[in-house]
């Protein structure tokens, strides 16, 4: 569960996951909780540390301090490559990801040899009307590919087999867009339709500026299109101009027309600089994301790791 400053809903949800945890546990499974603390400015980790099993109660809580906010994405990826089960499942710690789902997505992984289930959020109620078109328009978008097919509203609730964690935490990238990278690893992925409950505390820490740094990572990672764009737009508009050209040679000779008017002129510089520019902007665009990528730091750090088996069986918190 990757969280920031959610102390409140986690106060509220923990135990849930903690006796849910309960139910899963036999003589031969064992449960961990991995909680990754994306740098929370609240009380989030006093409130996991409180609510933290004993050892008697064999079930296992990680708490991993990153040491700023890093965001959603690398503390996913830190909650995968610690996650040491041979089932992982993701979800967040708003309380947004309901555990009667989880039971499911849970039960068709054990009972079929699907390697990956999807929560796919079929519908969000309280999403404005322009929210729904642009994360549309932005799927629409990012399918580049015919191999694989980065699902619509298919986002961070799932459940996984090992083959699938080990496979995701081998990907070296560092500017994850993990709901691409989950469709990008492929394997028998199956997806489950549910209806996220609202949040019960507190609000969401993605608001249109942050969905669009998130769309640009996503977009730069799997997509090639803006790429292909711009260099079509260079030859419909140098194909223009050509014509153009060509119209003002001939109506200069069959009608003697002098050379356009500086309006024409400065219409025309203005119009190839703006285009200009913007191709400059999407290839600065990539070579950005090519800077992150060679300058090879890490995801995310660690600061300190609590485990519940720190704490004694005796212990009364
Ligand atoms: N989160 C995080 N780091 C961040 C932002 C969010 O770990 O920088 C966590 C957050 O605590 C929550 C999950 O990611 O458990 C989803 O965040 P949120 O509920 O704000 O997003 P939404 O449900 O609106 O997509
Ligand atoms: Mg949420």
């Amino acid at each position: 569960m990757p969280a920031y400053n959610d102390a409140e809903a986690i106060h509220a949800f923990l135990p849930e996951v903690l006796s849910f945890a309960g139910t899963l546990r036999d003589a031969q499974r064992a449960c961990e909780i991995i909680i990754v603390d994306d740098g929370s400015r609240d009380a989030l980790s006093d409130v996991v540390t409180a609510l933290m099993p004993t050892r008697a109660d064999n079930t296992h809580i990680r708490l991993i301090h990153l040491s700023r906010n890093f965001g959603k994405e690398p503390a996913l990826s830190a909650g995968l490559m610690h996650a040491r089960g041979e089932l992982v499942a993701m979800l967040d710690a708003d309380g947004q990801h309901p555990i009667t789902v989880l039971e499911q997505m849970l039960t068709m992984v054990q009972q079929t040899d699907v390697d990956m289930v999807a929560a796919i959020q079929a519908n969000r109620p309280s999403e404005s009307q322009l929210a729904k078109t642009l994360k549309r328009s932005f799927y629409l978008f990012i399918q580049d590919s015919q191999r694989y097919e980065i699902r619509p509203n298919a986002g961070d609730f799932r459940v996984m087999n090992r083959k699938v964690v080990d496979a995701l935490c081998a990907l070296p990238e560092r500017q994850r867009f993990m709901k691409g990278l989950y469709a990008w690893v492929g394997f028998n992925t199956v997806y489950l339709p549910f209806t996220a409950p609202s949040r019960g505390t507190g609000e969401s820490k993605f608001n249109y500026g942050s969905l669009f740094e998130l769309a640009l990572v996503g977009i730069t990672s799997f997509s090639q299109k803006p790429l292909r764009l711009i260099s079509r737009i260079g030859f419909v508009v140098s194909a223009l101009s050509f014509l153009y050209g060509l119209y003002i040679v001939f109506e200069t000779l069959l009608f003697g027309n002098d050379v356009a008017g500086w309006a024409t002129v400065a219409a025309g510089i203005m119009f190839s600089t703006g285009i200009q520019l913007v191709c400059i902007g999407v290839i600065g665009e990539y070579v950005g994301r090519l800077y992150e990528e060679v300058k090879q730091r890490p995801m995310y750090l660690v600061d300190k790791t609590v485990d519940s088996d720190d704490y004694p069986a005796t212990s009364t918190t």
